[in-house]
């Protein structure tokens, strides 16, 4: 009993002192090879003539950077995340960005042309696989392995591709998600809608889309929470005949089709009879 409890120690010890063995070898295996691989990266760096004629030519070729304009918004109101499509909401945010979409759609195109001279260039120019020594390192796979993936590194990637894309989300009144929608808009749909939204008579939108998108994407700007709040302001006493009734509506004190915004200054409860009669009377 006593002795085999011995062997058994002794099988434990000779096991331990294999793994540990083991570990041992592969942290000096590793090290091996990682000083190896640091061998010839530093080797590439110092002596490849195609990273020196890229290093050259990067110099030469400032890209412009692309801002991004992906954008989302979030709705309580399941009317309103109905009613508004991604392209009424990004209809109504090119009104207020229009310029800088602008710049950086050209900024695109130009990075575009840019790019294709830098890449006929580096064609015309680097020549892989050359070294400034005779002295090369013996693995010239290995060698050619780590130029070319040097090279790539360092290659610029500007951004030659424009989109913006829309996320609408469908909250409950807590902000809980319910769910969502998006979709994704090239150069051509931004600079169509941009051209309509300044085809404009004085204040007015010629294109009558556009001016619908525009009012959708304002009157859904009233929250739930905003409408409560309105509500709450006015002590839910509809603010022409005083009553308090149980149908209360907001309405928008300047009206959005005359240009009136969804801001609380703007909003106003009342009942749906005088909000009717408010409603015909503009009419
Ligand atoms: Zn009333």
């Amino acid at each position: 009993m006593i002795l085999s409890l011995l062997d058994l120690f002794e099988i434990g010890m000779l096991i331990f002192s294999i793994v540990l063995i083991v570990i041992f070898l592969v942290i000096i295996i590793s090290t091996l090879i990682v000083r190896r691989n640091n061998k010839y990266k530093d080797f590439v760096l110092q002596h490849s003539a195609a990273l020196r004629q890229l290093n050259e030519i990067n110099r030469h070729y400032q890209f412009k950077d692309i801002p991004n304009f992906d954008m989302k918004n979030s709705y309580d109101n399941e009317h309103f995340y109905e009613d508004i499509s991604c392209r009424d909401y990004l209809t109504y945010q090119l009104v207020y960005i229009q310029k800088k979409v602008s710049i950086a759609l050209k900024d695109t195109l130009e990075n575009n042309k840019l790019f294709d001279e830098y890449r006929k260039e580096i064609g015309d120019t680097c020549v892989m696989n050359q070294y400034d020594t005779s002295n090369l390192l013996k693995n010239r796979n290995k060698l050619t392995r780590i130029e070319n993936n040097l090279f790539n590194k360092s290659i610029k990637k500007p951004t030659t591709l424009f989109s913006i894309k829309v996320r609408l989300i469908l909250t409950n009144i807590n902000g809980e998600y319910r769910d969502s929608k998006s979709d994704e808009f090239v150069p051509k749909e931004i600079k169509d809608i941009i051209f309509r939204i300044n085809q404009r008579n004085g204040s007015f939108y010629v294109n009558d889309d556009i001016w619908k998108s525009i009012c959708r994407v304002e009157r859904g700007k009233v929250s739930n929470k905003m409408r409560f709040a309105v509500y709450e302001r006015d002590h839910y006493r509809c603010r022409k005949c005083g009553r308090k009734t149980n149908d209360l509506e907001v309405d928008h004190i300047i009206p959005i089709a005359k240009g009136g915004k969804s801001t609380f200054d703007n909003l106003q409860t009342l009942c749906h009879r005088c909000n009717y009669e408010k409603g015909s009377k503009i009419e």
